[in-house]
Order: C-alpha cells, then structure tokens, then sequence
C-alpha cells in the first residue's frame, strides 16, 4: 500500500536534488574543516556557502548564522545562552505558553536554576497579544522567545509587533522559526529579532542539521564547549555534508516556496471544507487566515485522536494527533488547552500537515475513510451515545 503522509510538520524527507549534493561530503570529500591541506580548505569553503544560502535565505549577513545540530539545539543555545550571558542584569524570560517542548523545556529547566519566566497566555485561535508581552517585561527582564508559526495548529504570530514591544523596554527577541522557515517568507531584518532558530529536516534537508541566527552585535554564551568552530560559538567538528544539505535545501525552497504554496493550500483547503462537511461535530484549530497553509488541525468530538490515528495508519495514512513529542503520553496537547479547549475535545485531535509530495489522491483517500473511521469510533464512544441517546 502507498503511504499517504500528512506528517510534514513533524519532518520532510530528504529533497533527492539535496542528497545528490551531500554524498560527495561522506565519500571523497571528507576531510576535517578545521585541518590545513587541500582537502580540508574544500570542505571549509563547502560549510561557508552553505551559510551564505542559509543566510540569504533569511536575508541575514553570513557572519550572523551558526550551524547547530538541529532546531532543538538552536533554541536551547538562544535560550540558554541569553539566560547565562545576561543573568547579573536580570533572570526573567517571557515565552507563550504554545511554545515547541525545546523551547518550553528549557525555560523550565531555566526556572529550577533561579530564573523566573513568564508563559503568555493565547486567544482561542493561539494569538500572542502584544499589549499583553507589554505589560509582563519588567525590570529585570532579558529575554523574550515567542514562537513565529506554531507547528501543532499552524497559527502565525505577530512577530514584528512582539518584537517592537520587546525593544521598546530594550528586551532581546528570540523566536523559534522551525516551522515558518521554507514555507513563508523569513526576513529577519524585517522582523528585527535578535535571534531566530531554523532546522533544515523540516524543510527537505537533512536530520539533526539547524542554524542559529544572532544579530550582529548579540553576545551570548556558547552551549557546546570545546573547538573554536563555527566562531568559538559551537564546538564540534562540523557535519559537513549535513550543513552542505541544509544550504541546497534552503535554495531550494527559495526557488519554490511559492509555487509549493499554489500547490498545497487548495489541497488542505478541500481537506478541511469535505472533512467539515462530511463528520458532524468537527472543529478546526487555529486562526482561520493566520496560519501555515499547509496544516489542518481538527477536533472531532468524542473521540480520541489515538484511535482515528491508528485506523488512519492502517489505511496507509500517516497523521499526528497532537504533537509528535506528546504522543504516547496521555496528556492532551498543551496548545489545545492553552487555546481553551476542554481536556475532552483536545484528546480528539487530528494533525494533517501537507508537503511537497501530497496528491489530490491522497486527499480523497483521506475523505473517503475518515468519516467510517470516526462513525465506527463513535459508535462505541460512551460519551457519543449519551449524547444522542442510543
Ligand atoms: C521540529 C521543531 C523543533 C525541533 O527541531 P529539531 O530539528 O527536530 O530539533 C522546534 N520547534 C518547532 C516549532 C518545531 O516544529
């Protein structure tokens, strides 16, 4: 069977036009970056295009991008960072409280070493309100790290207003970008953050390859101690054909960002209208037009998304129901209740996210079994029947 994947924003495969220019970076050109031959001049200059791609991308200045290994890392060095390079002028940190677990996580871990940090609330449609961040910087406030598109419900927030607050009391800006970067424009000048965190698996690059952008002038503490690479800022020899992947792949996605976006809105779009149309008691998450056009995150009420998810699965349809890193657990999403769904309808959650490689099939695939799936489940749903008597 065909697998239909609606998990893109979990991770993306590989573009083969990347692959293609990473094999020469595991075979013949191999060599340590930091060594003095010919060989090790190659792959060094190799990891310097690949920043002046990634830089472009964002439209930052090369000087300002470190590679790291992964988004996880970038936001944790952002974060961490800041928080020991600043802890004498102040320990307060504002997040949201949808934020991705390696930005959450780290701020907890942050609060049991002596910091204190403040998790914005959302409106139902999971905004940050600027007013709000305005009234939370205090004094001693260093950082404010709020997400630019929220990766479970797709909602994509007001980071240049955020970031105006911020600097107005003279705050730095963080935003996590894993999920806006490769499918809306990113310009980090225009949206004055001070940093800005990117992962290249979640737009057709590799695994475990991410990149850090600090504004020229930002001093923050490194995370990986040791070499002096990428400007004594991460230490660790360099994975070579990983950053060489994440600079095709942000050409790429340069290239073709729009034309994906004409391709794949209409396809979630038809999704959502047939989805809504054909199950009673559907619920959409998120902003209706302030979101990623290609995520679809519904509530179908009085079910658990774990068992649309398997029925799905065996029908050769790979979905999320909540966050990736929250399945298997049985906590519902913590951005579904922070946007004020009850604990009952946010077990029910779906995740369709599109991709490059999605077909009109594989929505009708979608349309056609999703309705028997959620009828069957209902039918022994003990809440169902008291609700409509049987
Ligand atoms: C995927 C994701 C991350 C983590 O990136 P990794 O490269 O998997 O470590 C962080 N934030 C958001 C919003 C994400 O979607």
């Amino acid at each position: 069977m065909k697998e239909s994947y609606f998990d893109y924003n979990a991770t993306t495969p590989v573009n083969p036009r990347v692959v293609e220019v990473m094999i020469p970076y595991l075979k013949e050109h191999f060599h340590n970056p930091s060594s003095a031959y010919k060989g090790a001049k190659y792959t060094k200059k190799a990891i310097e295009e690949a920043r002046e791609k990634i830089a472009k991308f964002i439209s930052a200045n090369p000087k300002e991008i470190i590679f790291t290994g992964g988004g996880s890392e970038a936001d944790n060095h952002a974060i961490k960072g800041t928080a020991f390079a600043l802890q004498n002028k102040g320990r307060h940190i504002i997040t949201s409280a949808i934020e991705h677990h390696a930005v959450l996580h780290t701020c907890q871990f942050l609060e049991k070493i002596g910091f204190e940090v403040t998790y914005l609330p959302v409106d139902k449609y999971g905004l940050v309100n600027p007013e709000t961040l305005k009234e939370t910087i205090r004094e001693d406030t260093i950082l404010v790290t709020i997400m630019m598109a929220n990766n479970e419900i797709g909602t994509i927030e007001p980071i240049k207003e955020l970031v105006r607050v911020a600097h107005e009391k003279g705050v730095l800006f963080h935003t996590d970008a894993v999920q806006a970067v490769g499918k809306i424009p990113v310009n980090v000048k225009e949206l004055g953050v001070d940093m800005l965190s990117l992962s290249a698996h979640k737009f057709y690059g590799p695994k475990g390859v991410g990149a850090l952008y600090i504004r020229r002038g930002i001093k923050i503490h490194p995370l990986i101690h040791g070499g002096g690479q990428e400007r004594r800022k991460r230490a660790g020899t360099e994975n070579v054909a990983g950053i060489v992947g994440a600079g095709k792949a942000a050409e790429i996605a340069m290239e073709e960002m729009e034309e994906e976006e004409r391709k794949i809105r209409p396809l979630r779009d038809r999704l959502e209208r047939e989805l809504i149309k054909r199950i009673p008691e559907v619920i959409v998450n998120g902003h209706p037009e302030k979101r990623l056009y290609n995520t679809l995150n519904i509530c179908v009420k009085y079910i658990e998304g774990e068992g649309m998810l398997a029925l799905l699965d065996f029908n050769g349809i790979s979905v999320s129901s909540g966050s990736a890193c929250t399945s298997g657990s049985l906590e519902p999403s913590h951005v579904l209740l922070a946007i004020g769904l009850p604990h009952e309808i946010a077990h029910g959650s779906l995740r369709f996210s599109f991709g490059k490689y999605n077909t009109e099939e594989d929505v009708d695939k979608v349309i056609e079994v999703l309705p028997g799936i959620v009828e069957k489940l209902r039918a022994m749903s003990p809440f169902w029947r008291e609700k409509h008597g049987h």
